[in-house]
């Protein structure tokens, strides 16, 4: 088989390692893929962006490829999916109409509230004057919300009044765009978050394992939102028992409404979940794709191939497949960031240590790298994810950090403590 991969992260990287898993996928077409992917065997950089639509249309028809999996959310809400189904190409992410799961959070709140999944109670405005006075009425702290894509920096949690007001003002002032046409003004959900990323061909849905993200820059989960700064899977916390409630109470409701809707959803329903200190999950978000960072803890557990659970979802037949297999294992990964990130950094900086980290048993996943006359150079803000797999998380941390300090780069900023949350040592200081 020959797949294209569309995106650059170190999700994208991740996917078409675990692709090129199986000996049936006989090429990886990375659109445009990074420095990392670059240098997987039977895997080749394009340098098409994975926002021309028209340019991956053409490629894959071209090149007769036997599956597109869309790594970003961006083009999924464009229509890549629509795109590529009128092209007879399967596609392994939705459609438009679809996407609006992702890329509208007024829509997707609408969805929850008509399928009665638990999620924060919530308003939707149109305008400054009416949203600035469901905040007085409402009080802080209160969470403002983008209705569109804006690169995961559009929702504060307000502490204060003044500061939702803020938001407001941001967010009708023009900040992001048409993405803040509408704000999702709502309540504050306490607890512990989780994201559950499920496969679904449209009928079924099927969880891969749950997985927890640092989503802060500074340790003990300080500063401003990124990314994300590293992941493990699977999450102790999680039992077998609230995965059911999950699927039952949120993941098949979701795939119920789409069907209402008239939606043929074929991809990944990624479930961002506060799990409340009385052990309720509530949806927090969803989002149309895989998660960045959790598939690069999820996808290394994941014994199954890959190409047989993506080509289960695009045939119809994800019901007959069976269980997934999962490695006895737990994954750990740390993310290698520029200096700066995420306000401002500097690329094109020399990436030494790779080979020896590799060699030290870690998965080396690139995001903002590229490979240039036989070296690796960072190229993003997010430059490396460092995923170790081992029977515990005590180990696995202990491997992933021992991997990190075999590499260098100038201005490489790491987070110290991944894993924290559940380890008892608090943070890691080699
Ligand atoms: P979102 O883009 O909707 O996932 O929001 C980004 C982050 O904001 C989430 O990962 C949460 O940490 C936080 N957040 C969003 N909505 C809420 C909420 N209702 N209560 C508490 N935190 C929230």
């Amino acid at each position: 088989m020959k797949v294209v991969v569309v995106g650059s992260g170190g999700r994208e990287h991740a996917i078409a390692w675990k692709l090129l898993d199986s000996p049936r996928v006989t090429q990886v077409y990375c659109l445009p893929g990074n420095g990392g992917t670059a240098c997987l065997e039977r895997c080749e950089n394009v340098a098409i962006e994975a926002t021309d639509l028209t340019g991956i249309g053409e490629f894959a028809k071209e090149n007769s490829v036997d599956l597109v999996v869309v790594g970003p959310e961006v083009p999924l809400a464009a229509g890549l999916g629509d795109r590529l189904q009128a092209l007879k190409i399967p596609v392994f992410g939705p459609n438009q109409a679809g996407a609006q799961i992702e890329a509208s959070k007024a829509w997707a709140k609408a969805l929850m509230q008509a399928a009665q999944i638990p999620t924060a109670k919530a308003a939707v405005f149109n305008n400054y004057e009416a949203a600035s006075r469901y905040v007085q009425t409402q009080g802080a702290p209160i969470v403002i919300k983008a209705d569109g894509l804006a690169a995961g920096k559009g929702v504060t949690v307000a502490a204060t009044e003044a500061e939702a007001i803020a938001a407001l003002e941001r967010i009708f002032g023009g900040e992001f765009g048409t993405a803040g046409q509408q704000v999702v003004i709502e309540s504050v959900l306490e607890g512990q978050e989780v994201s559950v990323l499920a496969v679904t061909d449209g009928k079924t849905i099927v969880p891969l394992l749950p997985a927890q993200d640092h989503k802060r820059v500074g340790e003990g989960d300080t500063g401003p939102n990124t990314g994300g700064m590293g992941v493990y899977a699977p999450v102790p916390w999680v039992t077998p028992e609230l995965m059911q409630r999950i699927q039952q109470t949120i993941l098949e409701p979701a795939l119920g409404a789409l069907q209402d809707r008239g939606i043929q959803y074929c991809g990944v329903l990624y479930a961002g979940l506060m799990v409340t200190p009385a052990g309720d999950p509530y949806v927090v978000e969803f989002n149309c794709r895989f998660g960045d960072p959790e598939t690069q803890v999820v996808l290394p557990l994941l014994q199954t191939p890959l190409i047989e659970v993506l080509s289960a979802c695009v045939e119809g037949r994800l019901a007959s497949l069976g269980a997934l297999q999962w490695r006895n294992e737990v994954a750990l990964s740390v993310v290698l960031a520029a200096g700066g990130y995420p306000g401002s950094y500097r690329k094109g900086d020399l990436i030494q240590g790779i080979p020896d980290a590799m060699a030290q048993g870690v998965l080396v996943f690139h995001a903002g790298t590229r490979w240039q006359e036989g070296q690796w150079y960072t190229n993003g803000g997010r430059v490396l994810n460092i995923t170790a797999l081992a029977p515990d998380f005590a180990t696995a941390q202990a491997k992933a950090y021992a991997g990190v300090k075999a590499i260098q780069f100038a201005d490489c900023y790491y987070r110290r403590d991944i894993g924290y949350r559940i380890l008892e040592s608090s943070a890691h200081k080699g």
